[in-house]
């Protein structure tokens, strides 16, 4: 096939979830779900991903919106980026997420973006996306994980053949709220822990979640449980404009007097899912909001980390940013 043309593809525009699904299931591999469109034009206009089929799911209403219930707030997987930072109940209940979602790329990309295509997205690995043949891709090396490799945005940790971080800002802070993600397939309905929707390439090096081909991701729970904590969100870039996270640290805390009752940390950029700082939490745990516990919540959060030849800075960047989550929040 030409590489001047973009590859054909059927498009379907379902209104209901149930459509939508039953698509997908009977088109198999070949079918796409499209949200905003910002990755996945990106992709095949680089005909780097080639579905034969695309499901459009703008059409279907259940899925935006912005809903309080009994357990905290639901958000809708299409309600779109620029709703998330604007909405009053999110800043006042949740702002680590309006923060979040408001750091994203640009306000254009975020006035079409959704949450759900948010967290979905596929990695930004600059091989990856220019068409290499590397494992995520299927084929036999990984480019970035070479002597001359261009490694600076990659992992500290979780590397298994593919060294490829998580780009997702709202990922990071839905892992550190303790979201839940309620998923919908030809099985039915299940709900997933954010920690565990995300998955590394030991898992499997062909997807960044548990989504399979044909599963929607219907909506996103926020619980009760972290609504109005402190907050700390904090995202490092190489540029002040629009750009992708080098690392960046999203906390959740509840403090009394000046004890931590509670504690969420979370890193961006330093692995292939949102990393979960449990060592730091621990540390941190009960003891007084201050320097020296910030400062050794910081080192905590890098042990085991594994720096590539060009991505060294990444350590002291987190164990700073752990270090100014805490002390900060
Ligand atoms: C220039 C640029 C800069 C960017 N900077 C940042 C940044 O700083 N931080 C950041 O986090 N992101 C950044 N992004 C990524 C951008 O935010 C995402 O591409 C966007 O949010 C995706 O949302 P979308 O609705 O357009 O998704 P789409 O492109 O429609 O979908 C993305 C992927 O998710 C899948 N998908 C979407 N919705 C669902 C669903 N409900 N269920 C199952 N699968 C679904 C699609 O099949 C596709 O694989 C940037 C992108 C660009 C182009
Ligand atoms: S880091 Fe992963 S996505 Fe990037 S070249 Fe290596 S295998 Fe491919």
């Amino acid at each position: 096939m030409s590489r001047d043309m973009m590859p054909h593809f059927e498009l379907y525009q379902p209104d209901t979830l149930e459509n939508a699904i039953d698509l997908a299931r009977r088109i198999g591999s070949g079918a796409w779900f499209l949200a905003g469109g910002n990755d996945s034009l990106d992709w095949f206009k680089d005909r780097h991903k080639r579905p034969t089929a695309v499901i459009e799911l703008s059409g279907i209403k259940e899925l935006s919106g912005i809903r309080e219930t009994a357990e905290g707030l639901e958000i809708g997987a299409l309600t779109t980026l620029t709703q998330i930072e604007r909405s009053l109940i999110v800043r006042e209940k949740y702002s680590l997420l309006s923060t979040a979602a408001g750091r994203v790329a640009s306000p254009q990309i975020r006035n079409a973006g959704t949450l759900g295509g948010n967290l979905c997205q596929d990695t930004r690995c600059w091989y990856y996306r220019y068409g290499v043949s590397c494992y995520r891709a299927g084929g036999i090396t990984c480019y970035a994980d070479t002597p001359e490799g261009q490694n600076r945005e990659h992992c500290l940790f979780g590397a298994s053949r593919c060294i490829a971080v998580s780009p997702s800002d709202t990922a990071t802070a839905s892992v550190a709220l303790d979201a839940k993600m309620v998923i919908r397939g030809p099985s039915g309905e299940r709900v997933v822990p954010a920690e565990e929707f995300f998955i590394g390439p030991s898992k499997d090096i062909t997807r960044m979640t548990v989504l399979k081909p044909d599963e929607v991701l219907v909506a996103v729970r926020y619980p009760r449980e972290w609504a109005g904590a402190k907050f700390y969100f904090e995202k490092v870039t190489d540029r002040n404009t629009w750009d992708f996270a080098l690392v960046s640290v999203a906390a959740a805390m509840f403090v009394e007097g000046d004890t931590i009752k509670n504690i969420r940390l979370v890193c961006g950029a330093v692995e292939c899912v949102p990393r979960r700082l449990k060592a730091s939490e621990q540390i941190a745990m009960g003891k007084s909001k201050n320097e020296e516990v910030a400062a050794q919540a910081g080192k905590a959060a890098t042990e085991g980390a594994t720096a590539l030849n060009f991505n060294q800075f990444k350590v002291p960047l987190m164990e700073n940013l752990v270090r100014r989550a805490i002390r900060d929040a």
